[in-house]
């Protein structure tokens, strides 16, 4: 099955202290991947890394610099029909309490996103929609009607915004750190509803997160990102079990061991970002163990190894 997605080569350059600042940070460095119908592809890296910019330039907020984005085989950044591409596209925010206005009911959503993208259904067929997607996610209407959102859980408002994402029957949801504000209790339920839905529905998830524990648990394919670009990519395990890149090893050997006893083995020392984004070559080169003379002056190119792609002086012949 061919893809339902392709950024080639996507950018987004900002401008720092206005429109005609002469000092630019490349925000999303000319990235490229596909998602495939039906898979969980993570974008995972610290905040700053460019993931929610590119989620963004393809939920249509933002305007690429320069790039493609393609959907079957229609560039997006040149579709006059923006609700076409809304319909196939959803997104499930960081905070639901953000996502849901606290003085409108949250059933109101539901039959506003029915009437938004003209769904046309009688009254009855409409309330049969939301009861057939509230319960995919283990609601019912009965426990959001009349309701407002402060009167639900945050992994209740979290499952209610998932269930509100399906109505359009989109081919890609893009899950925006969708866990990082439900209890810690709650958080493995609703992580496993992204893989419910991606195997009912059909649909395929971007998942953005930071935490590469929940992204091990459910992703097919995983992107490292650093400072705007990918650094690594290929399938989940070959990435995090077997990681070729400086950062993605740096990243894995930083997540807290929860036995005192393990001490940790390395701490992800910070610097300034937009120091490390108008860095000259490499942008990790500042905090990389293996750095070498031509990192400092060449960005590194994609080079293919196992299955993965990994953009580094280390690899390339
Ligand atoms: Fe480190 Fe050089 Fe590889 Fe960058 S290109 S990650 S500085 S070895």
């Amino acid at each position: 099955m061919s893809e339902i997605l392709k950024a080639r080569n996507l950018t987004k350059i900002y401008s720092l202290g206005g429109l005609f600042s002469r000092t630019k940070i490349t925000a999303v460095d000319r990235i490229s991947f596909s998602i495939q119908p039906a898979e969980i592809f993570t974008l995972a890296g610290e905040s700053g890394c460019g993931k929610t910019t590119t989620a963004r330039m393809i939920l249509g907020f933002e305007y690429p610099t320069a790039g493609e984005l393609l959907y079957e085989d229609q560039n997006l950044v040149e579709l006059r029909d923006k609700k076409a591409w809304f319909k196939k596209v959803q997104a499930v925010f960081q905070n639901p309490f953000e996502t849901f206005n606290p003085l409108r009911k949250v059933e109101d959503y539901f039959f506003e996103t029915i009437q938004n993208f003209h769904l046309d259904k009688n009254e009855r067929e409409t309330e049969e929609l939301i009861e057939e997607k509230l319960q995919a996610v283990g609601l019912s209407l009965c426990d959001i009607a009349g309701k407002y959102p402060g009167e639900l859980s945050g992994g209740q408002l979290q499952r209610a915004s998932i269930a509100r994402s399906l109505l359009t029957n989109p081919s890609l949801l893009i899950a925006d750190e969708p866990v990082s504000m439900v209890d810690a209790s709650l958080r493995m339920s609703v992580v496993n509803l992204f893989r419910k839905m991606c195997d009912s529905f059909q649909v395929s998830v971007i998942y953005i997160t930071h935490d590469l524990a929940t992204a091990y648990y459910i992703s097919d394919r995983i992107a490292i990102m650093f400072r705007g670009h990918i650094v690594e990519t290929g399938p989940v395990d070959q990435v995090l079990e077997n990681p070729k890149h400086p950062y993605t090893k740096l990243l894995i050997e930083s997540i807290p061991q929860p036995d005192p006893q393990i001490p940790e083995k390395a701490a992800i020392q910070f610097l300034e970002e937009k120091e490390e984004y108008l860095r000259k070559g490499c942008k990790f080169s500042g905090r990389c163990p293996e750095v070498m003379e031509i990192c400092k002056q060449q960005v590194p190119e994609d080079t293919s190894l196992d299955g993965t792609v990994v953009k580094c002086h280390l690899y390339q012949k």
